[in-house]
C-alpha cells in the first residue's frame, strides 16, 4: 500500500487536535492508538514520559462544595474515618467534591496520588480527561458531584478489597440521598460492579439505564481506562451524549 505524504499529514494533523482536545498540554502518548493509526511503521515506538506528578496542575484547584451545606458538614463529621486499614495509611479523606444539589453525580474507584494529595477526587490526568468529556456535552464541572466508592486511597493504587468497600459505601450512599440526583455515573468496572452487584464486563454494562437505591444509573468507562487505550475514547463519547439524552429527557418529564 502506497501512502501520499498528504495522508501522512492529515492523519497526523487529525490525531494532534484529538490529542489536544483531550489531553492539553500533558505528554502521554499512547502506542496502541499510533499503532492502529499507522498499521505500517514498522520501527518501535520509543516511550515518551510523562511529566511527574507533581508537575500536573489540578484540574479544580479548591473544593467547590459550599461550606456551609448539610453535605459539607457531614464531610466534617466523618473526614477522620478510621473504619477500615485506609484511614491509617491516607494523607487527606476525599470525600467528594461539586454542587450539593447536583443533578448528576459520577462515582469513581478511589482517590489516587493527587486527589490524596488535595484533598479533591479526580485531579489527575483521569480529571482533566473527565473535565474534556464533561466539557464535550457542555456540563459544567461545578454543576454536578463527583465521588468514589473509597474516600481513601489505596496503597500503590491497587484495587479497593471488600472489606473497604464495605465500610466505605454506606457514606456514598448518605451522599446520594442528600443530593438527590436525577442520574448517577458509574466511572469504571469497580464502581460499576460494586453498586450494582453485578460481575458483568463493562461492555455489557454500558449503553442502558440501571437502577441504584431507586436512582437511575449509567456505566461508562474510567476516564484513566482511556488513558490507557485511546480505542475506547469514542465510545465513552457516546455515553456521555447518551447521558446528556437522558438527563435531558428527564427534565422534559418532569416539567
Ligand atoms: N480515579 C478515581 O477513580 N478517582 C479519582 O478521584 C481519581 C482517579
Amino acid at each position: 500500500m502506497v501512502i501520499m505524504a498528504d495522508d501522512y499529514l492529515k492523519k497526523i494533523a487529525d490525531f494532534l487536535k484529538e490529542y489536544l482536545d483531550f489531553y492539553g498540554d500533558n505528554l502521554f502518548v499512547d502506542t496502541n492508538r499510533i499503532k492502529e493509526l499507522f498499521p505500517e511503521m514498522k520501527e518501535p515506538i520509543p516511550e515518551i514520559t510523562s511529566r511527574k506528578h507533581s508537575e500536573i496542575k489540578p484540574a479544580a484547584p479548591q473544593p467547590k462544595t459550599e461550606p456551609e451545606s448539610p453535605l459539607w458538614q457531614f464531610r466534617e463529621k466523618i473526614k477522620n474515618c478510621t473504619n477500615c486499614p485506609l484511614g491509617h495509611t491516607r494523607t487527606t479523606f476525599v470525600f467528594g467534591d461539586g454542587n450539593a444539589n447536583a443533578d448528576i453525580i459520577f462515582i469513581g474507584e478511589a482517590p489516587g496520588f493527587e486527589e490524596d494529595r488535595t484533598g479533591i477526587p479526580f485531579v489527575g490526568r483521569a480529571g482533566q480527561l473527565l473535565n474534556k468529556l464533561l466539557s464535550h456535552i457542555k456540563v459544567e464541572r461545578e454543576d454536578v458531584f463527583i465521588a468514589n466508592i473509597l474516600k481513601c486511597r489505596p496503597p500503590n493504587n491497587r484495587d479497593p478489597q471488600p472489606a473497604e468497600i464495605k465500610e466505605c459505601i454506606p457514606y456514598l450512599d448518605q451522599q446520594i440521598e442528600m443530593i438527590q440526583p436525577k442520574i448517577i455515573v458509574a466511572l469504571g468496572r469497580v464502581a460499576a460492579q460494586n453498586l450494582l452487584n453485578n460481575t458483568s464486563s463493562l461492555k455489557q454494562l454500558r449503553n442502558r439505564l440501571w437502577q441504584y437505591r431507586g436512582f437511575d444509573m449509567i456505566v461508562t468507562y474510567h476516564p484513566a481506562a482511556i488513558l490507557r487505550n485511546m480505542g475506547l475514547l469514542n465510545t465513552t463519547i457516546e455515553d456521555f451524549k447518551y447521558i446528556h439524552q437522558t438527563y435531558l429527557q428527564k427534565l422534559k418529564h418532569q416539567t
